[in-house]
């Protein structure tokens, strides 16, 4: 069994160990401060003598530093931890803990899965819950941290004789935290030694999964990372739309009102231009090809039905850029089918259609489709 620093002083980051055995870079030391991969939490990583410390697991007691390169047998070595990352993993951990705690005491639901990632945080409870009900755990959970609860982390003597959250029915060498007036449960993880150090609580977003809820939070450092990024896409958009921070939700919707509005101005005036055009436009050809700037494929379709209405024959119109134009024709179905047979083989053409409209996209340029189609012609 290797002796776990971490279960009694959860903010030691260096250490002094004595190598027991090391094998295809795995090592076992006779006492560690590195968290192995538990309970929804990644390991700890770090370096031993310098050497990498990539994964840590633990087996029936006994944990195993996946290192880099091998460790001498029977040396005293020096273990540090990336701390930075092992306070983060507590912060949301201890954070996690008091959610839990708050959801079981308020709504009786367990939380019935956690997972602990460098970026993400997610917890699942067996019941839902509202917006509303998240943002009052939420609001109860900062006032633990503002109260700076003490953690207390401990092996009972007696567990059956203790009331306390837990996932497994353990009864043997249970392993409590207790958060001073808000929760206990059972947990191998290290934690916060004061409520005061998570800094700040945050529930960003939750879903149904499976008959209950998942919430993703974030504590601490990613708490505050977290409002930088959003207060930076604030400050942004701000500037985009000329608006104070605090009302550019308003200043959005007023954006969608204007865009829908010259949607509808502009869809008017391309009927306008589609009855204009086909009120003007006059040949004596069998065939004719227009491209029409910005027009969309039921605008073309429209321009192309009426223009073979009023004319006969096949008639084609275009809108894109080279390599990208967007299609519809319209003609007698026989011809026009003879026609599209010609058109495929010649170009890039995707598309087809029926009943004397045939539609699609040509990925040609603008040159090679006049070119092809003065000969089909
Ligand atoms: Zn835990």
């Amino acid at each position: 069994m290797t002796e776990k620093l971490y279960d009694k002083d959860s903010h030691l980051s260096e250490f002094e160990a004595k190598v027991l055995s090391c094998q295809d870079n795995v090592a076992v030391l006779d006492k560690t401060a590195f968290f192995p991969e538990g309970g929804g939490q990644t390991a700890d990583t770090g370096f031993i003598d310098g050497i990498r410390v990539l994964d840590v697991q633990e087996k029936d007691g006994t944990i195993y530093h996946y290192l880099e390169k091998d460790l001498e047998v029977g040396k005293t070595v020096k273990g540090s931890l990336n701390w930075e990352e092992r306070f983060d993993k507590m912060q949301n951990h201890s954070g996690e803990h008091i959610i839990s705690g708050i959801v079981h005491s308020l709504y009786g639901y367990d939380n019935v899965g956690f997972h602990l990632s460098d970026s993400e945080m997610t917890m699942d409870f067996s019941g839902m819950l509202s917006r509303e009900q998240l943002l009052r755990v939420e609001a109860l959970a900062n006032k633990v941290v503002w109260r700076n609860a003490s953690f207390n982390c401990y092996y009972p003597e007696n567990p059956r004789s203790l009331e306390y959250r837990s996932k497994l029915d353990l009864t043997e060498n249970v392993r409590i935290v207790e958060i001073d007036g808000c929760d206990r449960c059972a947990c191998c993880a290290p934690h916060v030694n004061t409520a005061g150090e998570i800094g700040m609580i945050k529930i960003l977003d939750f879903c149904k999964n499976k008959g209950g809820v998942r919430l993703w939070a974030v504590c601490g450092k990613r708490a505050l990372e977290d409002y930088n990024n959003r207060y930076k896409n604030d400050a942004e958009i701000s500037v985009l739309l000329c608006s104070p921070q605090n009302e550019i939700a308003e200043a959005v919707k007023k954006q969608i009102v204007t865009i829908d509005d010259l949607k509808y101005q502009i869809g008017g005036l391309k009927r306008r231009i589609i009855a204009d055009l086909s009120d003007t436009f006059e040949t004596e050809k069998p065939f004719t090809l227009l491209f029409q700037d910005g027009f969309d494929i039921k605008e073309l379709q429209l321009l192309a039905d009426s223009l073979h209405k009023k004319l006969g024959g096949i008639r084609a119109v275009l809108s894109g850029n080279d390599n990208e134009y967007a299609f519809a024709v319209c003609g007698k179905s026989e011809k026009l089918d003879s026609w599209f047979k010609g058109f495929k083989a010649t170009l890039n053409v995707r598309g087809g259609g029926r009943n004397g409209m045939v539609q699609g996209t040509v990925l040609n340029t603008k040159e090679e489709i006049l070119g092809v189609t003065n000969e089909l012609d």
